[in-house]
């Protein structure tokens, strides 16, 4: 009823009044980047491009452009993808402009994008075991043989995030790529396009973070040389794996900005599978009480909540004006949130239907610091 939107607007604008934080979402279509704008959203903290690369169309090429043998091979699946790339870049800027949004480079487990490794060696024992066409078998043979190179019993703590892109550049590159030409075509069609923001994903050293910076900034300079156009572009990266949060100060020196993952910071930190956060022992931890709330729901203070406050005061002392944000489930839970608040970071991103709550509980922790003190 009209009067109950006119009553929620007025509480939400006093809510943005009185926080400090800003607020994002989470979104990677174009449709979800305009529903989290409408429900207040200040920009995207986190775009993932794995869901783009998993359409059942796009799954040949990527999985040519992962299984490659020969780089020709894979520059021609790239150059298959790259189109596709930035058509998904163009709907979530255009849905975005005016508004920063941060692209998150590939991050996919292996499993994901290679699920047909028990089917391809089914079918080796299938053939071996019937005599079935020697033909068929030496291929099934050829393709199992390639996709084992990239088999891992645990995927993911495996080839995933920037780790798939330090073993082929190519494939940020391209993403690099795409990203730039979406930008300057919706800027060219709308007269403004979103504020770019490139995020390189499961950093745990130094020098990845470099050597992925490098990739990415030649990228940026060669689109818009060859477009003879001008952009700001900032690089910066996701810190959500213990490592990262304690040599933080290492990795700024290279980021213009750090988004926490505290998803996988949860599991790497603590030691819990996030695919298992639902059941087993931790539902019994919070049912006996042996932990006070489940660590994927509320940001476990003590333990992950430690290494994002060593995260931030690392990243703060080798650069002052980084740029702090968070971007796993917590940065839409109350709870978190004040924490996040009192560790005095940016932003929080979240779920576009979480962002009016998180743009409440974002006044709510001013008010409950303000009260402490
Ligand atoms: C995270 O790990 O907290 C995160 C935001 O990334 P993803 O959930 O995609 O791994
Ligand atoms: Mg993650």
């Amino acid at each position: 009823p009209p009067q109950i939107n006119e009553d929620f607007e007025a509480i939400v604008t006093w809510a943005d009044e009185v926080r400090r934080l800003g607020v994002r979402a989470n979104a990677d279509t174009g449709e979800d980047a305009a529903k989290a704008r409408e429900l207040g959203a200040e920009g995207i903290g986190l775009c993932r491009t794995e869901h783009m690369f998993m359409a059942s169309d796009r799954l040949p090429a990527v999985r040519q452009m992962i299984l490659a043998e020969t780089e020709e091979d894979r520059a021609a699946a790239l150059e298959t993808i790259l189109p596709m790339q930035q058509e998904d870049f163009e709907a979530i800027f255009t849905a975005m402009r005016g508004l920063p949004v941060t692209v998150r480079l590939l991050d996919p487990p292996l499993h994901e994008f290679l699920p047909d490794l028990v089917e391809q060696s089914l079918l080796v024992q299938r053939l071996e075991l019937t005599d079935g066409d020697p033909a068929e078998l030496t291929t099934a043979r050829a393709l199992l043989g390639q996709v084992k190179r990239l088999h891992e019993q645990n995927p993911m703590l495996g080839t995933r995030g920037c780790r798939l892109a330090m073993l082929y550049p190519e494939i940020p590159e391209m993403q690099t790529r795409a990203i730039i030409r979406a930008a300057l075509a919706v800027r060219e069609r709308e007269g403004e396009t979103a504020g770019v923001e490139i995020m390189v994903p499961l950093v745990a050293y130094a020098s990845e973070l470099r050597a992925q910076r490098a990739v990415v900034e030649r990228a940026v300079a060669e689109e818009l040389e060859s477009a003879g156009a001008e952009l700001d572009v900032t690089v910066g990266t996701m810190i959500e794996l213990p490592r990262a949060a304690v040599v933080a100060d290492q990795i700024a020196q290279h980021a213009d900005f750090f988004s926490f993952g505290t998803n996988d910071l949860t599991q790497t930190g603590i030691g819990i599978s996030r695919d298992d956060a639902e059941g087993g022992f931790l539902s019994a931890y919070v049912s006996e009480e042996v932990i006070p709330h489940n660590p994927f729901e509320s940001i476990d203070r003590d333990g992950v909540g430690g290494l994002v406050r060593l995260g931030a005061e690392g990243g703060r002392a080798a650069k002052p004006d980084l740029k702090l944000g968070v971007c796993g489930e917590h940065g839409g839970d109350p709870a978190s949130i004040g924490l996040f608040e009192e560790l005095g970071l940016s932003y929080v991103s979240c779920s576009p239907y979480r962002v009016p709550i998180a743009r409440f509980a974002a006044a709510r922790a001013v008010l409950a610091q303000r009260d402490a003190s």
